[in-house]
């Protein structure tokens, strides 16, 4: 589309600017090296696509390489089954990262072993202050800190307690391994920050073999190092860590990636604080991290995103200094593009209207050939049953239509896709005045949707064959929370407050056209005029279930008007 090709930048982003500049400088041995370094404590989410897009391609597009790195340093809250996620989500997204599936904790030997470099430097030291106290002692941002009591604590001493704390012979939280920097730095991640923790808790990975954990200044500058990083990509929030990870490294005299900033993604309807998808899930808010609402990896693909759609948001959005909020009409936009491309069209009927045809012939069954994406010819055509009784949406049939509404009603002739012209001969009601059935005729002469004497129809309906259609169920979905930013809550409320009452409708009793049969979860279809939908995983295999993705209107170029006006 031409659209997107003006919004695709011409210009390298900034990042792969100074990644060229330094290629160009031969800086690292020509090498190229990033990595995405979550921490399994929770599933990924759009956010963290932004950031696989971004290191997967400067790799990439730079002939580099990739690591897929868990950064396992925290034994609390992470779990194998995030582990797990996260490598399906970032393979699914088409992130390759070879045979570097690497975990932070593999290296706690090597970071206790340069700990113990740092403490023989007397460049860090065993303190006994409380996290409160800690937190006293490093002063505000107007006023500078105080010195712990234990600061000078003599190198001999240091390395015993430090060894007994790896040992075991502490409580938690009685002691911590800090880096001797400068208690009146203006920046107060440089004030004496703590290196080792005292927790006595399980690692997913290394067990009980460890007591002492590393924070995260201590260890992602390592980790990066010991993997021979070049770009150490993060988002803006560790702007202010950079001198720390620069000073650990530097006192170590160890390989030293560049850390480079840029800004996180946020998007207008949702959330994507792990903690606040967490509570969402864990008090049942949606109905799991996969929720169609979510904005998580997997949410988006239940929901019947592509890993392409994605990508090209990605691209799109690109990535700056700047923290702002993108539009999630810009998401859709990308998404529909995608689809429009690659879903097979297929015919359904979300509400149905029994129609018959009263002068078409009983029990004949004619094969109509459909065309399965007019995007794409070689997707071919199939055969689509037409008979007798029919289903067409409710929605497409009005008894005393006003003036702009051109679809059926009574006495008006229309168009049934791939099939006939319809006239609507006669409305039949049930005891309570529902509309239960319409009567109609059909006119052999236009088969396959033309009138050999030229007349035209105003509307084109799509419908299904009441002998042939299978059931199914359709979920709808609108944004999760009703204001772009959820977070904007009254007084004494939460981002919960704001959840849509009516962002989940199920509708039972659908009608699919046999094509549907074997379809498998996941699998992207066009419901012709409905829009794009995705085949569910409770489907089995005599109830099809389908998500609906997106309608078909783009609502994308409205916004920009906005915001342009
Ligand atoms: P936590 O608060 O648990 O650290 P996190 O979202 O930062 O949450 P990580 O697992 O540390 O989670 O994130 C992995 C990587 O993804 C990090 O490099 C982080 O900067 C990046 N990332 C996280 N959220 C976003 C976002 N919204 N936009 C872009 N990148 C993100
Ligand atoms: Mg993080």
């Amino acid at each position: 589309m031409d659209n997107e090709s003006q919004m695709v930048p011409e210009r390298l982003d900034f990042i792969r600017q100074m990644v060229a500049d330094d290629l160009e400088a031969g800086k690292w041995d020509r090498r190229v090296h990033t990595r995405f370094p979550p921490e399994p404590n929770g599933y990924l989410h759009i956010g963290h696509a932004k950031s696989i897009c971004l290191n997967y391609g400067i790799a990439a597009d730079f002939g580099g390489k990739f690591n897929l790195r868990f950064d396992d340093t925290n034994p609390c809250k992470e779990e194998q089954e995030y582990v797990d996620s996260i490598i399906e989500d970032v393979r699914w997204l088409g992130a390759d990262w070879q045979d570097r599936l690497l975990y932070g904790s593999d290296y706690f030997q090597q970071m206790y072993d340069w700990a113990v470099a740092l403490v023989k430097k007397g460049k860090a030291y065993v303190c006994d202050l409380t996290a409160d106290q800690t937190r006293d002692y490093r002063g505000t941002l107007t006023q500078a800190g105080k010195n712990s009591p234990y600061r000078s604590r003599s190198v001999e001493e240091n390395l015993d307690l430090f060894a007994r704390m790896k040992n075991g012979e502490f409580p938690d939280g009685s002691k911590t391994l800090k880096a001797k920097i400068d208690m009146s730095h203006p920046n107060i991640n440089m004030r004496d920050p703590v290196m080792y923790r005292i927790l006595h808790a399980s690692h997913h990975r290394t067990g009980d073999a460890w007591c002492i954990y590393p924070m995260y200044d201590w260890a992602h500058g390592l980790e990066d190092s010991i993997e021979g990083i070049t770009h150490s990509i993060c988002t803006l929030e560790f702007e202010n860590h950079r001198p720390l990870y620069d000073w650990f490294l530097d006192e170590l005299g160890i390989y030293h990636p560049q850390q480079i900033e840029f800004a996180r993604l946020n998007l207008t309807n949702t959330v994507m604080s792990k903690r606040k998808l967490l509570q969402l899930v864990k008090e049942g808010h949606v109905r799991g991290w996969d929720d169609p609402r979510m904005p998580t990896i997997c949410g988006l693909r239940r929901r019947g995103f592509s890993p392409e759609a994605i990508r090209q948001f990605c691209k799109l959005i690109g990535v700056n200094k700047f923290n702002s909020t993108v539009d999630y009409a810009l998401l859709e936009h990308c998404l529909r593009d995608h689809l429009n491309a690659a879903s097979p069209r297929v015919m359904a009927v979300l509400n149905p209207l029994k129609v018959v045809i009263t002068n078409y012939p009983d029990g004949q069954v004619e094969e109509m050939a459909a065309v399965n994406n007019p995007e794409n010819p070689a997707a071919g055509t199939r055969k689509v049953p037409f008979s007798k009784v029919l289903y067409i949406e409710r929605e497409d049939f009005m008894e005393e239509p006003p003036k702009k509404f051109f679809r059926l009603a009574p006495g008006r002739e229309v168009r049934l896709r791939y099939a006939y012209f319809v006239t609507c001969m006669d409305v039949v009601k049930d005891a309570a005045g529902n509309i239960a059935e319409l009567r109609c005729t059909y006119d052999p002469a236009t088969r396959g949707g033309d009138a050999p004497d030229g007349r035209k129809v105003k509307a084109t309906l799509h419908w299904v064959s009441a002998a042939h259609a299978l059931d199914a169920e359709v979920r709808l979905y609108e944004h999760l929370f009703t204001k772009e930013n959820p977070d904007e809550a009254e007084e004494g409320k939460t981002f919960l407050d704001n959840i849509s009452p009516d962002s989940l409708q199920i509708v039972t009793g659908c009608k699919v056209e046999p094509a549907l049969k074997n379809t498998r979860p996941l699998d992207r279809w066009q419901f012709e005029r409905l829009g794009y939908f995705c085949t569910d995983p409770d489907t089995r295999d005599n109830s099809l279930v389908f998500n609906k993705t997106v309608g078909l209107k783009d609502t994308w170029a409205k916004v920009q008007q906005k915001e342009q006006a």
